[in-house]
């Protein structure tokens, strides 16, 4: 059989532990098979990033920037523990961190589904699409503990260094306490905006926004008004001409709406209800195993990952010479993501198709029952007593299925 040939390389950045190994055995087993891979290879592993002073998440960033797409193992963020396993230089940033600040990306995150892995919430027939913000809000928030008698006040100066208003937050004559102030950017909040339409309009999804603008109306009101105003400037006709529905609601009524919901929706949320709900609704489909991310900059780049971590618990059973049963599905659709992309932004038509065959290859082995030991309690279907295979035999039986 004739390769698949690619034109543009894929940027290509390996990671940690776990998902490291996995990651070889994907390309092995599942992809230089069938296709004459080109990447531009950047290795994020812990040592090497440490070894070049974490100079190679900048360079693998900006070629993500250069090349437009690129697809990311699982990376360790470095905390004091890791630092002494690793004989670290420094504690370095978290490695997403540092790509998102690059990219000026949305993060979205997808549920994977097989037929016989019933979700939680068993209304869900269809993928609810989750796309967070990932700038400012308390993630860059500036917060104090104050003293009985104290008084907080939010102060803006202008650029001549007056100060153009203060206003009380609180008067704690009556007692110690807290407080805390946050911040976004309207071009921040912009470029969440055009994310989330152009992605809704890729993936033909309806888009939901909420926020608390009623109790918030200035702050939570900012991100309903911008998000309503590039809607009709710019996209209310391509949605309509696509089918596909914007609406905007407060955050509790979401809430309701997506557990009522049978899924097909994607849900944009400021960056902390988007932290939060994330891991509701992965967790409510199953396994985090079976949870795909992309990162998506207003400008068209995308970067593919697992939801998951390094898995550093089954990392440490396989140096011990001992079985693991890693749920890879999150891996191998990280690549098969990018790959899909680099078929439509190349016109590589069969290449592209590959990748949604690798897709329903994988699908279909847990379909059949054969799958990894996150997924077997949660399996049900008639006739099928489903088989938990170790991390390599489910690449194996997935080849044989693609084959
Ligand atoms: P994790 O690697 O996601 O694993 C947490 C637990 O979830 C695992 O121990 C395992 O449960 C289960 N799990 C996750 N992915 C699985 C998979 N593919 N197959 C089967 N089970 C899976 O999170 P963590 O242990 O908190 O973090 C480990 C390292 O990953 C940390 O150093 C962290 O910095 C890093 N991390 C990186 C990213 C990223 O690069 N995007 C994201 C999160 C965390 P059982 O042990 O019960 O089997
Ligand atoms: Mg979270």
């Amino acid at each position: 059989m004739k390769k698949i040939e690619m034109k543009t390389p894929i940027v290509e950045m390996d990671g940690d532990e776990m998902t490291r190994v996995l990651w070889q055995w994907i390309k092995e087993i599942l992809i230089c098979p069938f296709v004459d891979l080109k990447t531009e290879y950047y290795d994020l592993g812990l040592k090497h990033r440490d070894e070049t002073n974490d100079q190679v998440t900048i360079d693998a960033a900006e070629a993500n920037k250069k090349y437009g797409v690129g697809v990311k193992c699982a990376t360790i963020t470095p905390n004091a523990q890791r630092v002494e396993e690793y004989h670290l230089k420094e504690m370095w940033k978290s490695p997403n961190g540092t790509i998102r600040r690059i990219l000026d990306g949305t993060v979205f995150r997808a549920p994977i589904l097989a037929k016989g892995i019933t979700p939680y919430i068993p209304g869900w027939k269809k993928p609810i699409v989750l796309a967070r913000h990932a700038y400012g809000d308390v993630y860059s928030g500036v917060e104090t503990k104050v003293s009985a008698g104290d008084r907080a006040y939010l102060v803006v100066e202008g650029a001549d260094g007056n100060v153009r208003e203060k206003l009380l937050v609180h008067d704690f004559a009556k007692g110690s306490g807290i407080v805390q102030s946050v911040h976004n950017t309207d071009k921040s909040i912009q470029s969440f905006a055009r994310s989330c339409f152009n992605y809704a309009l890729d993936v033909k999804m309806p888009l939901w926004f909420a926020t608390k603008d009623t109790i918030s109306k200035k702050y939570d009101h900012r991100f309903k008004d911008i998000f309503n105003e590039i809607y009709e400037a710019e996209y209310k006709d391509k949605f309509a001409a696509a089918g596909i529905e914007y609406m905007y609601t407060l955050i509790d009524d979401a809430v309701a709406r997506i557990v009522r919901s049978e899924g097909g929706v994607l849900w944009a949320c400021k960056n902390y209800d988007g932290d939060v709900m994330s891991d509701m609704v992965a967790t409510a489909y199953g396994s985090l195993g079976m949870m795909t991310s992309v990162l998506v900059s207003p400008d068209g780049n995308y970067e593919f990952e697992a939801a998951h971590g390094t898995v550093t618990r089954h990392y440490y059973k396989y140096l011990k010479g001992e079985e693991t049963s890693t749920n890879s599905v999150a891996t191998i659709f990280a690549w098969t993501g990018a790959l899909a992309k680099r078929g439509e932004l190349d016109g590589i038509p069969a290449l592209t198709d590959f990748a949604k065959k690798l897709e329903r290859a994988t699908v279909q082995t847990i379909e059949e029952g054969k799958m990894t030991g996150d997924l077997i309690s949660l399996f049900r279907a008639e006739g099928i007593q489903p088989k938990k295979l170790n991390s390599k035999e489910f690449l194996q039986a997935i080849a044989e299925k693609l084959a």
